[in-house]
């Protein structure tokens, strides 16, 4: 019990938001104490910051007088601040129809969806991944990552003991960041969060819908890879569902 305190003091001295490296020490001692207790929200941002940093190292992202970053800044300067939580933008100039948000903060918009998507349905495809923070997916989804990192290392190591979460170990965890999956339920909540956030600043809510319908028609062709979409499934069912909600709120007729 004396070491379990020890550990969380340790922890609680992990700024939430920090351009520094986790120290390795920390690391373990973090992965020690997801098998006693569950790790406070700082801990998972903290995680989950250096898991998008890692990301950016390996991904090309857009300068900041890149026409694309111009575009994005324009897109989202009234929500630099989003219920409470500052938010980083970036692009990656990858030709994939993604997007994605993570506990810290970040959201990064992939330059194949900001090809096919108008301003307005890439701020509502927005609104739905920053949903998907505010209602703590991404923090819940970081932290099973953390804890399948660290049961595959115990696995490995074969000695009992947990070993050091590696910088590929971290590299795992990010894995994660494109490929995550939520429950129907989350998703729905992710686009009521979204419809009530662009409707609350005064944007037009079918986007959200319209958005929604391309990513369909994106779902049966070939060519660009649509990763967006075989982790957002029934798009069309959603897109419909919103134009209904959109009609009972006499928002259209
Ligand atoms: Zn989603």
């Amino acid at each position: 019990m004396k070491r379990i305190a020890i550990i969380f003091f340790l922890l609680t001295s992990v700024p939430m938001v920090s351009s520094a490296q986790i120290d390795p020490s920390l690391l373990q001692a973090g992965l020690d104490a997801l098998n006693s207790a569950t790790l406070t929200n700082a801990q998972v941002a903290a995680y989950s910051r250096q898991a998008v940093q890692q990301m950016d190292a390996q991904n090309p992202v857009a300068g900041p007088s890149d026409p694309y970053t111009l575009r994005l800044n324009r897109i989202v300067q009234r929500h630099r601040t989003v219920a409470g939580l500052p938010i980083n933008y970036k692009v990656y100039k990858v030709g994939q129809v993604n997007a994605f948000a993570t506990a810290d903060g970040s959201v990064r918009v992939f330059k194949g969806l900001m090809d096919i998507m108008t301003d307005s349905e890439i701020l509502a495809i927005i609104g739905h991944e920053i949903g998907h923070v505010v209602n703590k997916d991404s923090h819940d989804a970081m932290k099973s990552a953390l804890r399948r990192s660290a049961v595959r290392n115990l696995a490995a190591s074969n000695s009992g003991v947990i070993g050091r979460l590696s910088r590929s170990q971290i590299g795992g965890v990010a894995d994660y960041l494109l490929g995550a999956s939520f429950s129907r339920r989350q998703e729905t909540e992710a686009d009521d969060y979204s419809y009530t956030f662009l409707r609350k600043n005064g944007y037009n809510v079918l986007a959200l819908a319209t958005s929604f319908e391309k990513l369909a028609k994106q779902g049966g062709g070939g060519g660009r890879l649509t990763q967006f979409v075989s982790t957002h499934p029934d798009s069309k069912a959603r897109a419909d569902r919103i134009r209904a909600r959109a009609r009972k709120d006499g928002l259209i007729r």
